[in-house]
């Protein structure tokens, strides 16, 4: 009790000589307020899916190499949406801690359902070692240990490989996209995987190509079950959400990188 007493007067003086602000209002942050700011924690572009058996992010997934266990997405994902600054903050601006944070809210949010029970494993889809390089971490791998810190399953990082960078997909169809993605995995240690129940984790999905690839790479240990965690989907899959005006060509706009 002292020791929190304590950690929280010294957050206090920090954050008065150093003051940090919400990533996503730019609102001065209260000192036991963590990147971003309790107002915009309260309207958060939350799906509500819970891991709802049937939600979109499963529906996505189905086909005829894939049965994914569960999926679920915490947020939705708008690129003209303030909420962007979230994915901003830990792909181009350098904090980690803020995939992290995001981490344990998207477990947070499925504390109370069943969706991680049975999972011995959290799998981040890999980064390419170029990009590992410029930004110096994973942010799915970080998003993983937001997850790990809440539920205690393990993160494992060496099953997967991403042995290509796919080019930007900024000015890509959604039919490009998903060829974009093909053959750019690799399933370096079965043996990690084998028998186990993985919970891929990635930060956003839009065609869910980037995902589906990942998967068929892990499908090929033996005996391996699937679901799928991640932090956002794209607002199109959201008709409920965005009725006036969603089209699936949208992608188009949307930044590189988010596949
Ligand atoms: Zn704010």
């Amino acid at each position: 009790m002292k020791f929190k007493a304590l950690r929280l007067w010294a957050e206090s003086l920090a954050n008065a000589v150093v003051p940090r602000y919400c990533i996503i209002c730019e609102r001065r942050l209260w000192a036991t307020e963590e990147c971003t700011c309790l107002s915009c924690l309260m309207q958060l572009p939350r799906t509500g899916f819970k891991g709802k058996k049937g939600n979109i992010v499963e529906r996505i997934l189905w086909d005829e190499r894939i049965t994914t266990q569960r999926g679920n997405s915490f947020l939705y994902y708008h690129p003209e949406s303030v909420y962007c600054n979230i994915f901003f903050s830990f792909k181009y601006l350098h904090n980690p801690a803020t995939a992290v944070f995001y981490g344990k809210m998207m477990a947070h949010d499925l504390e109370y359902t069943d969706f991680f029970q049975g999972i011995d494993l959290l799998v981040p889809v890999p980064l390419s070692g170029k990009r590992f390089l410029k930004r110096g971490y994973n942010q799915s791998e970080r998003l993983a240990a937001g997850v790990s810190a809440v539920t205690g399953i393990p993160v494992c990082t060496e099953a997967l490989q991403r042995v290509s960078d796919n080019v930007s997909q900024t000015r890509l169809t959604v039919e490009e996209r998903r060829e974009n993605v093909q053959q750019i995995f690799r399933l370096v240690r079965p043996d990690l995987v084998t028998g186990k129940h993985a919970l891929l984790i990635d930060d956003v999905i839009t065609t869910g190509s980037t995902i589906k690839q990942c998967a068929y790479c892990l499908l090929e240990a033996e005996g391996v079950k699937l679901s799928v965690l991640s932090l956002a989907i794209s607002y199109f899959h959201s008709r409920h959400v965005f009725p006036h005006g969603c089209d699936p060509d949208y992608g188009e706009e949307e930044p590189a990188a988010i596949g």
